[in-house]
């Protein structure tokens, strides 16, 4: 077998879960709560009253709200002009490889990372997934082939034949990097426009923590969570 996987360290309190289902079924739940979704929509402008946002336009229709959340992850700096605020969040390509697994045996069922090539990898179902890389390129989401074939001569080396490189699905994405790594959950300088956002390359393990933070920030709540280190 020319597997090179052969063990590793296991952190119990690791885990891994499927964010595509996870996002879809929290949809299911919010639309049963009375939540509107719009898709394919782009907010285009916040109109400031006294230090309060007012309204926002989106897809040229307006919007009143008692408050305002900016989560625009990498492109949320789009609108600190128009605002005055300064919210240093930058865009940091990734890139992800997702395989159907053919043997089973040879396949991890924890998720890990490879330190010495900086490669993580996540089962879930019947698919292995790998991700890696970190660009500086602005916010082009072109993928690389180059990239891609490293990718998958560095997950040959590990897992071997195990998985499927003729079906592999190539992804890449923007992770919302902040200056110190750390997000930003907090209110701004304008009384009902607060941020939730920045969240690096842990957006989806830290979504919840960061929604039920920002949720009792909003209702003027002492944080359960400390909210300390997410001010900006
Ligand atoms: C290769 C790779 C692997 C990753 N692996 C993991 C992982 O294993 N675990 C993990 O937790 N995280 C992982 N991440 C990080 C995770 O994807 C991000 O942290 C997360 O997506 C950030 O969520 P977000 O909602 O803040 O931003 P985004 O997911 O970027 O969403 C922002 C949204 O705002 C929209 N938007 C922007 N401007 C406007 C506008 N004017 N009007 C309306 N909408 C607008 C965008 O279209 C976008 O849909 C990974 C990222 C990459 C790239």
């Amino acid at each position: 077998m020319n597997n090179k996987f052969k063990g590793g360290l296991i952190f119990q309190e690791d885990g891994s879960g499927d964010c595509n289902l996870f996002t879809q079924l929290l949809e299911k739940k919010c639309k049963k709560l009375g939540v509107k979704f719009l898709y394919n929509s782009k907010v285009e402008h916040f109109k400031r009253i006294n230090n309060k946002i007012d309204e926002i336009t989106i897809n040229h229709k307006v919007y009143k709200s008692n408050n305002f959340i900016i989560s625009f992850g990498p492109y949320s700096s789009q609108f600190q002009k128009q605002l005055n605020l300064s919210i240093p969040i930058y865009p940091v390509k990734g890139y992800s490889i997702t395989l159907p697994i053919i043997d089973e045996v040879n396949i991890p069922d924890k998720s890990g990372i490879d330190e010495d090539n900086f490669l993580a990898f996540s089962k879930f179902g019947n698919k292995m997934r790998i991700t890696s890389k970190a660009e500086f390129s602005g916010f082009d989401k072109s993928l690389n082939s180059k990239v891609i074939e490293k990718l998958i001569v560095l997950t040959k080396n590990l897992f071997g034949d195990s998985l499927d490189y003729r079906n592999c699905i190539p992804w890449t994405g923007l992770r919302p990097i902040t200056p110190k790594g750390t997000p930003y959950i907090c209110a701004t300088k304008i009384q009902n426009l607060y941020l939730n956002s920045g969240h690096g390359h842990l957006g989806w393990s830290m979504a919840s923590g960061s929604a039920k933070i920002i949720s009792d920030i909003i209702e003027k709540k002492t944080p359960q969570i400390n909210s300390d280190p997410f001010k900006i």
